[in-house]
């Protein structure tokens, strides 16, 4: 590609992004591919010579766009739904433009320092405690793995060395993503190690049983090595007492982590702050601006207030990667797994100051506005049930029949391609979940989506 080609397309390029943001609506939500079809639309072999760039933004509209579930779209409303917003993606695209590796600060003192204040404001944004030192990582999942193997280090020094030991257990609850056991599994704590506590009639984690499990196991021999609380859950986004929970870990010296990778940017608005209550004890936290904060996926950040432990547990430096020491120069690769490192902060960075705090707070809090409008809808609803407590911008709610009929006006709502809702199950029951975290979505697709359900579910009752 030559510099006047990549100048033209990537003229064409924006403009394409441009148009897609104003209108994402004019795609189906929902690929409407089936398994293998884009595969087999694809050569079997990379090409032997090399082509025009033409061919590669046609081919992107031609064959990548159909095999597409646009989260871009205002009717998604599965999962966690989020956007990647237009500052967000700016940053992306420098940031590649840059292709820095942020390994140690002397490679790219940019990356480790950006890395540093944007966490370091977006503690402030959320009323963490301004000594926490923060690094960004991919996903949730990976920065919970770390927490744990931090946590593995402060229970057992010897396990960097000797490997984990067989009597390291960990607790987290039963409403608890399954990140949290597999990054037990990952650091070989095992899933047999893993206590699900129960929880209580809300979906949160009950400390008068999570204390119960500790002290048996304890009588039984066995060392309780962190307890993973949940500050927004997946499927209900339920919120475990925190204050609570991170008294008994005061009190028998367990590591505290906290996952709050979709609740915690609702702190960013001060009448949600609660949701973080007793968070400033944890010894760890997650949150995902790449969830909530209209951050372009991926970006986590990772928090913990025993910086020294986690290096304990990770550092590990070979001659080629030894830089003169400097005490005011952070080499990230000493923190974790990773050694590479991409410049996820620019684009947070972008997000961060395009929108201020003020005007994320302001969509947060819209959107949970509208959520709970739905809520009470539902509520009101001769025929429909919420079978969750909606703190936030995820309702869990079902229609008063059969699972098969839940699933139906599920599937038909997602058939229309207008909107795409999950579902899970609570007390065993299939129940339907909508979530609302694109910028895109207001009161208009949600009124939409609901007439939409509504009208499946008088055809049933039919
Ligand atoms: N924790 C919670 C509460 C989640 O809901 C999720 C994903 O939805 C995760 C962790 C995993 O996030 P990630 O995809 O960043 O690993």
């Amino acid at each position: 590609m030559t510099p006047a080609q990549f100048r033209q397309c990537g003229h064409q390029a924006i403009d394409w992004v441009a148009d897609y943001l104003a209108n994402p609506q004019r795609y189906p939500v929902l690929a409407r591919v089936e398994p293998g079809e884009l595969t087999d639309a694809l050569p079997a072999r990379g090409p032997e010579q090399g082509e025009p760039p033409e061919c590669l933004l046609a081919d992107f509209e031609r064959l990548i766009l159909p095999a597409v579930t646009h989260w871009n779209h205002p009717g998604f409303m599965a999962f966690f739904a989020n956007s990647g917003s237009a500052p967000g993606i700016l940053g992306e695209l420098l940031a590649s433009a840059l292709n820095l590796n942020g390994m140690l600060w002397k490679s790219s003192p940019a990356v480790v320092e950006l890395e540093q204040v944007t966490l370091r404001w977006l503690r402030q944004w959320t009323g963490l405690p301004e000594d926490w030192f923060g690094q960004i990582f991919d996903t949730a999942s990976v920065a919970s793995m770390h927490a744990l193997a931090a946590a593995r280090e402060a229970a057992d020094p010897n396990s960097r060395a000797k490997g984990t030991a067989s009597d390291l257990v960990v607790y987290t609850s039963e409403q608890a993503h399954s990140s949290i056991e597999k990054g037990a599994i990952a650091i070989g704590i095992g899933q047999e190690r893993v206590r699900k506590v129960p929880v209580d009639a809300e979906f949160r984690l009950r400390p008068d049983a999570l204390a119960e499990m500790i002290d048996r196991d304890v009588a039984a021999g066995l060392r309780p090595c962190a307890v993973a609380a949940t500050v927004g859950t997946t499927a209900t986004t339920s919120v475990d007492p925190v204050p609570a929970i991170a008294e008994i870990c005061r009190a028998r010296n367990i590591w505290l982590h906290v996952d709050a990778a979709y609740a915690g940017s609702a702190a960013v608005a001060e009448e949600f702050r609660w949701a973080l209550a007793g968070c400033e004890h944890a010894d760890s936290m997650v949150t995902n601006p790449h969830k909530w904060m209209f951050t372009p996926v991926d970006c986590s950040a990772f928090y913990t207030s025993r910086p020294d432990v986690l290096r304990r547990a990770f550092s590990l430096v070979p001659d080629y990667l030894a830089t003169a020491e400097d005490p005011r120069a952070v080499n990230l690769m000493d923190y974790g797994v990773p050694l590479g490192r991409r410049f996820r902060a620019l684009k947070l960075w972008f997000v961060m100051r395009s929108y201020g705090r003020e005007g994320i707070a302001g969509l947060i809090r819209e959107q949970i506005r509208v959520v709970q409008s739905l809520a009470a809808k539902i509520d009101a609803h001769p025929r429909f049930e919420r079978t969750a407590p909606t703190p936030f911008s995820t309702v869990c709610f079902r229609y008063q029949g059969t699972d098969d009929e839940n699933r139906q006006i599920q599937e038909r709502v997602n058939e229309t391609g207008e909107f795409f809702i999950s579902g899970t199950k609570l007390h065993g029951r299939f129940t339907l979940r909508l979530a609302i975290g694109n910028m895109a979505t207001t009161q208009l697709h949600v009124d939409r989506v609901w007439d939409l359900i509504q009208a499946e579910a008088a055809k049933l009752a039919r």
